[in-house]
């Protein structure tokens, strides 16, 4: 096989409509099209474009190998979802409970070994000395009162992948769309600044992308709308904002990593369905953490690592343990047992981060659209209404015979948006989380501001680029850790091949993770859990490191020490190795590299392309 992939003839398809990635948005989209596509008497409602007499052909290409296996136990208000399923019980659906009772609860630090500034420090011995005074209970504070906007009352826990798989069935058996598991789409076909579909991805590759035996091209579909749903890293919309800018003053600098487990809770426990508990303080200031609880004690729980949290040791896994093991969890955690796991990247930039939402031939929806809420905790609502908003706006033109223009979709999609609540709090939200770029007390004061003032009020603090935030192992230890030490350490971990993050943290008092084979596993045995990190041979890497030269003199090699599946090592000549039978696809080394490229200061070392593989759970 000589010619190279660009050279290939490749078949291409004709459709009306092509999405990208079957992920809330996407889902609400679909949900609302497709009862809307066909007359209760069976004939098309409105008609196809390359298939006349018959309504829409509407495809959905979605990277992971089966519906629902992303990731996120969520807890939403479920305005969207309500609005789309106007009788959705969730006995029906798997996993589902009515919010039932939220706590907000401050965790003080039980081991010391915290990075703590001295004003949390003060505040907590002041917590200590009048404990009997406080609803203090386990080292911790439950709130007595959480202001309005963090609550999720008549809202619904909800397995993700268990909801989307609930949705996927009801939107295929409509039989005017189809939705494609496991079949990543590759790029945009742009051509005159106008997108005319996709390409999906090259199989029967090697790892740089070689054709070899078996070599199937990526076929090209062609579609008068490509409706672009890919989240928060999703390569096309990497490639649209490559393509066509952000619109001046936006940018995507914030960010989080949401690592979670869901786990069945100990015969006992107190724990009713419908529980839902956020926590903040603990095991570092800056992470916040969940704990949801499903019927038949299953729960979901994590942490967020914020990118805000200026470390170079950002090890989501390691942090979650600890996180369980505080006194105030580990009572109601202790005897759980872990079903399954898994880490997402989520854009927190919000209205700051949005893209151009339509262009000539596209439209963008969900959280890579901007949509994601901060001030609320909610991005699954937001994402479900842009995308049953476009869906709206797609029948309107479909009716009325207008072409996916940019300016109709301004005149109807954008309209919609702007118009509508999520909009409206996304205002508010813009600028609530400024205040952490200086500090949590700074931080959470600012949240509290914007969203008593609905948004009036907000603290400074422009996001800056994570190159500029994350200082090297030897910075951030100093006073701490000598550098010869940290020097000795690192030569041991590479001789040992373990993560150099485990034994910095231990030197700074965090203790050893007691194992219990049950909840308490290594990283390595979580990804072996169920054979449930699996990909397919025939693909090439979706992680490359774009600028070699630049991994070898990187002094964080921050990407081996975050990586969620332990899927980037150290490598040869400095530069990291990946494994893309452990990538669990969360997008964090897309965020978290720490040396820009040259030319492009908002873009890392780190690629992160279509790829297949991943978790296969649609647990949480
Ligand atoms: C740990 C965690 C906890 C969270 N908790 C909550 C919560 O409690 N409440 C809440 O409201 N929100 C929560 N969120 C946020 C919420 O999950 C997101 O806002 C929401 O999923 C965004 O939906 P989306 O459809 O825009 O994107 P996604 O959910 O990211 O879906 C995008 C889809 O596109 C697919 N895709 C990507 N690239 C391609 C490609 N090239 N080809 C084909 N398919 C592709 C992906 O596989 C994915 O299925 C949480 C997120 C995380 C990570
Ligand atoms: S990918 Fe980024 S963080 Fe990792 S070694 Fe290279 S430059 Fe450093
Ligand atoms: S290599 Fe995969 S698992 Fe590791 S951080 Fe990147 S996306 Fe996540």
């Amino acid at each position: 096989m000589d010619a190279s992939p660009s050279e290939v003839e490749r078949q291409r398809m004709d459709a009306d409509i092509v999405c990208v990635g079957f992920g809330p948005a996407t889902a609400g989209f679909l949900a609302t099209l497709s009862k809307r596509l066909v007359n209760p008497d069976g004939t098309a409602a409105v008609e196809s474009a390359v298939m006349p007499g018959a309504p829409p052909q509407v495809l959905c290409y979605e990277r992971a190998d089966d519906i629902g296996f992303g990731v996120s136990g969520v807890v939403t208000r479920a305005r969207g979802l309500r609005a789309a399923f106007p009788d959705l019980d969730p006995k029906n659906i798997p996993m589902a409970a009515p919010v039932a009772e939220e706590k907000v609860v401050y965790l003080l630090d039980p081991i010391g070994a915290s990075r703590r500034s001295w004003t949390l420090r003060v505040a907590e011995a002041g917590i200590r000395a009048f404990q009997g005074l406080l609803p203090f209970e386990d080292e911790a504070v439950e709130l007595p009162w959480a202001p309005p906007f963090l609550h999720k009352t008549g809202g619904l826990v909800l397995s993700m992948g268990q909801f989307m798989q609930w949705v996927g069935t009801q939107v295929q058996s409509s039989g005017t769309v189809q939705i494609w598991p496991g079949t990543p789409v590759s790029e945009a076909l742009i051509e005159d600044q106008k997108v005319i579909g996709v390409r999906l991805l090259d199989q029967g590759v090697d790892k740089q992308g070689k054709p070899g035996n078996g070599f199937m091209p990526g076929m090209d579909i062609h579609a008068a709308l490509t409706v672009v749903g890919d989240g928060p890293v999703g390569p096309i919309g990497q490639q649209l904002d490559a393509q066509f800018g952000l619109p001046e003053g936006h940018h995507a600098r914030d960010w989080a990593v949401g690592m979670k487990f869901v786990v069945d809770l100990p015969a006992d426990t107190a724990l009713k369905p419908g529980t839902v508990l956020h926590t903040f303080g603990f095991p570092e200031p800056e992470i916040f953490g969940f704990l949801y609880v499903h019927p038949e004690r299953v729960a979901s729980l994590g942490i967020f690592v914020p990118s805000w949290f200026d470390t170079p040791v950002r090890t989501a896994y390691r942090y979650l343990q600890h996180w369980m093991l505080h006194p105030y969890l580990w009572r109601q955690l202790r005897g759980s047992k872990l079903r399954s796991w898994g880490a997402k990247t989520l854009g927190e930039s919000g209205r700051r981060g949005e893209p151009h939402l339509v262009g000539d031939g596209y439209a963008r929806i969900g959280e890579g659209s901007g949509t994601t809420n901060v001030l609320t905790g909610s991005g699954v609502d937001e994402a479900w209404t842009t995308g049953a908003q476009l869906a709206e706006s797609v029948l309107e033109l479909l009716k009325s015979r207008k072409p996916f223009t940019r300016q109709n979709l301004d005149d109807t999609y954008l309209r919609r948006r702007r118009a509508s609540w999520v909009e409206a709090e996304a205002r508010v939200a813009e600028k609530s989380r400024h205040g952490f770029q200086k500090g949590v007390v700074r931080g959470m004061i600012g949240m509290a501001l914007a969203g008593l003032t609905n948004g009036r009020l907000t603290l400074r603090g422009e996001p800056v680029p994570p190159y500029k935030r994350i200082p090297s192992l030897e910075e951030y230890y100093r006073g701490r850790i000598p550098e010869a030490e940290i020097e000795r350490l690192r030569k041991e971990c590479a001789i040992k091949n373990v993560s150099l993050h485990g034994a910095l943290m231990q030197r700074c008092g965090w203790p050893a993770i007691p194992y219990d084979g049950q909840l308490l596993v290594s990283h390595q045995d979580a990804l072996l859990l169920g054979g449930k990190v699996q990909a397919p041979p025939g693909y090439a890497d979706h992680v490359v490191f774009l600028y070699p030269e630049l991994c070898e003199r990187c002094g964080t090699r921050i990407c081996i020490e975050l990586c969620s599946g332990q899927a980037i090592t150290p490598g040869e000549g400095g530069v990291p190795a990946f494994d893309r039978e452990k990538c669990v696809h969360c997008g964090a080394c897309y965020w978290n590299c720490a040396q820009p490229v040259p030319g492009n200061p908002e873009r890392m070392n780190i690629a992160f392309r279509s790829g297949t593989g991943g978790l296969h759970s649609a647990e949480n």
